[in-house]
Order: structure tokens, then C-alpha cells, then sequence
């Protein structure tokens, strides 16, 4: 038999991609199978873009590139952060990736070891855990409460810092709860780890455009006094509906940008030079497609709020952000993984347990709303006849 190292029995996974599985076997069964589970755009990437990424390729662009990233789209990053959060950025310190999660789990690696802690949020995306875990540092919830609309109590991360504590991780926009992080509570966070100098901090922004009811995004990198040592993933799989590309990127504290750009070239060498060229394309060309995109998912958002709090037993918060709802669902007498189990099966309907972005989701259930009105609609009917 073969020895697998003991590392792997620590990783997790991304339920969603399990759901998605199913609900594709289910659907070539014949079924009819709405799809509420996966997070990712129901668009197509705008057409400018694909055009931009086709003409690299034609244009003979098939080579390696610099490992962080061809400077041209690192200065475009620089500028696009500029232009949204008025902040200054040294394009030196934009570093692309293949998506979002290569940045979390370099991050990971970077700080991460046994006898010591990593903090994340708790709903959270289920992949800062698994890393967590998988790097041999000891994981520490931060619980997120719909009492907080779904964000952290500055206070109580700060408490839970120790001697040990080499990193916090932070998501707002929030997957999966849609939750968006209070001005006030950023302050506060950025106010007491000045007393905690060895503290890194990741901001997760991957969300950053995607905000509704007149909410604005706070970006970490407004706060100069944590620059050196913070680190804030964004990139274009939502923003752009490009999730299929694999193109995303972090700023890195001046003292870690060799640190990842030598992960980098162990792991992937650079990112395919075409999807650089296409996300090239996205951040120097029109937006509208972008401004487009999020007027959609608000109407969205607001009808299946609005559906779910009509659901019996069902009672779901205003989702500020992202393009998730995350309704609590004790009162229909289910637990949060039979619920995901019995509206597939039984209703056609996928949606993800809230057991799997951690403990603290019991009770509820992701509804991704990244899908046409119409099945909206037609998948909350489905799950009322159910209840
Ligand atoms: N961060 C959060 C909070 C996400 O929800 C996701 C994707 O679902 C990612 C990062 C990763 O995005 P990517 O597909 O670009 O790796």
C-alpha cells in the first residue's frame, strides 16, 4: 500500500465543488437541478476581455513571464487600487497569482507551523481552515454572529491574541454569510494590534466590488500604520466572471514579497501569460460590465431576502455584500446538513450546509444568489412546497 504523509489527513476541502458535483450527477440523471450552491458569477466574462486574452495567444504570447506577475499588469493593479480605494500602492508589491486561494495559501505556509496560532473567521470560506490545519498551526475561530450582521467583534479577536498568534484573517465582503465589515470595527482592529507588532494580517477582499444598499468598501490597505505587515487578496474571478481563468493577486508587506515570489516560482512558475493579457484588458478597459453585474445581483438580493424571510421557520438577515444569503433555518425542525440534502433530493434545489464553512454554521444554509430571477423564484417555490 502506498504511505501518504500525515499532512494530507489534516486538508479539507470546498463542499461547494462536492455539491456542484451532485448536482450534476443528479441533473444527468435527468433531473431538474437549480444550481444556488456554487459561487461563481452566472455571467460571461465581458466580451473585450476573452477578445483581449485571444489576441495574446495570437499574438504569440506563450511563454513564461516574470514569476510575480508581467509589470505592465502589475502597474494596472497599482493603478485600478488608486482609482478604487484612493490609496497608494508600489506595484513592486503586487504579486499575481492563478486565482484567490494560491495568495491564502502562501499566506498560510509563510506564517503557519506547529506551536503556533493562525486566526480566521468562523462561518468563514472553508479553505483558510483546511490550510490552517494542513500547515500544522493550531486554527483559532473567530466566531461571526448574525448579531453582528455576520462580522467580527474587534474586541474579541484582539482578546484572543497570544505570543503564538502569527496571523488573522479577515473576509469582508464575507463568503458565505454576505456579512460587510463596519468602518468602526476595521478602526478598532487596526488600533489594537499596534500593541501586537508580530501580528500579520490577511484581508480577503476578493468580495471588495460587490456591495449593495449604498455601502462602500473599506479596504485594509487605508490603514498606512499596518502596511508592513498586511497582505490583501483581491482579483478578477467575481469581479469579472472569471473564475475558469485563474488570475488573482495580493499586496505583500515589503518583508514578504521575495518570501511569496519564491513560493511562487516553486509552485507555478507565473500565471498563463494570456489570462494576464485578459486581466489586463478588465482593469484598463470599460466597467460598466462590472457596474452591470452588481445592479443585477442587488435586484437578486433583494428578492431572495425578502423570499426567504416568507419561508416558514426560516429567518434571513439583510446579506450587505458578496452574493450570498445565509438564512438561519432552525425553525423548519432541520439540521443544516439535512436541509442542503433534502432541498437537493427531494426539490432539485442545491444550496450549501452552513456546516461547511465551520462549526458556527449550523442553523443556517448558503444560498448563492449568482443565478437568473427566474430560478430564484422558481427553486424558493420549490423548497416552500417542500417545508
Ligand atoms: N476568497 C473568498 C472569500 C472566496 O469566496 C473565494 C471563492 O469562492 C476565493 C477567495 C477564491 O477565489 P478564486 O476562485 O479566485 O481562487
Amino acid at each position: 500500500d502506498l504511505i501518504f504523509a500525515d499532512s494530507l489527513s489534516r486538508l479539507g476541502t470546498e463542499s461547494a465543488f462536492m455539491v456542484l458535483a451532485r448536482a450534476g450527477k443528479l441533473a444527468a440523471q435527468g433531473r431538474d437541478i437549480i444550481n444556488l450552491g456554487i459561487g461563481q458569477p452566472d455571467f460571461q466574462t465581458p466580451e473585450h476581455i476573452v477578445e483581449a486574452g485571444i489576441k495574446a495567444l495570437k499574438d504569440g504570447h506563450h511563454g513564461y513571464t516574470p514569476a510575480n506577475g508581467l509589470p505592465v499588469l502589475r502597474e494596472a493593479v497599482a493603478a485600478d487600487l488608486n482609482r478604487r480605494h484612493g490609496v497608494e500602492v508600489n506595484p513592486d508589491n503586487v504579486v499575481v497569482v492563478p486565482g484567490g486561494k494560491p495568495t491564502m495559501f502562501f499566506a498560510v505556509l509563510m506564517f503557519g507551523q506547529p506551536g503556533t496560532e493562525i486566526m480566521y473567521p468562523n462561518p468563514g470560506f472553508p479553505i483558510y481552515e483546511s490550510v490552517i490545519k494542513y500547515s500544522g498551526a493550531t486554527p483559532v475561530p473567530i466566531a461571526l454572529e448574525e448579531k453582528n450582521g455576520f462580522t467580527f467583534d474587534a474586541d474579541d479577536v484582539l482578546s484572543k491574541i497570544t505570543d503564538k498568534t502569527r496571523l488573522i484573517i479577515i473576509n469582508s465582503p464575507a463568503n458565505p454569510t454576505g456579512g460587510v465589515t463596519p468602518k468602526e470595527e476595521i478602526d478598532k482592529l487596526v488600533a489594537g494590534l499596534m500593541d501586537h507588532p508580530h501580528v500579520a494580517l490577511l484581508s480577503d477582499e476578493i468580495y471588495s466590488q460587490m456591495l449593495y444598499g449604498g455601502r462602500e468598501h473599506v479596504s485594509l490597505l487605508q490603514y498606512p500604520e499596518i502596511r508592513d505587515r498586511l497582505i490583501v487578496l483581491d482579483g478578477w474571478s467575481k469581479t469579472y466572471a472569471m473564475t475558469g481563468w485563474r488570475l488573482g493577486y495580493a499586496v505583500w508587506p515589503d518583508a514578504a514579497v521575495d518570501h511569496v515570489t519564491r513560493l511562487c516560482i516553486n509552485d507555478h512558475s507565473c500565471v498563463n501569460a494570456s489570462a494576464q493579457y485578459a486581466g489586463l484588458a478588465a482593469l484598463t478597459g470599460p466597467q460598466n460590465a462590472v457596474t452591470d453585474m452588481v445592479a443585477q445581483f442587488d435586484k437578486r438580493r433583494q428578492a431572495i431576502v425578502s423570499m426567504l424571510n416568507d419561508l416558514p421557520g426560516v429567518r434571513c438577515a439583510d446579506a450587505a455584500g458578496a452574493f450570498y444569503a445565509f438564512p438561519n433555518i432552525e425553525g423548519t425542525g432541520l439540521t443544516s446538513m439535512e436541509a442542503q440534502n433534502r432541498f437537493l433530493d427531494e426539490a432539485g434545489v442545491a444550496t450549501v450546509s452552513g456546516t461547511s464553512f465551520g462549526a458556527w454554521g449550523e442553523g443556517y444554509l448558503r444560498f448563492s444568489y449568482a443565478n437568473s430571477l427566474d430560478n430564484i423564484e422558481e427553486a424558493i417555490s420549490r423548497i416552500r412546497k417542500l417545508l
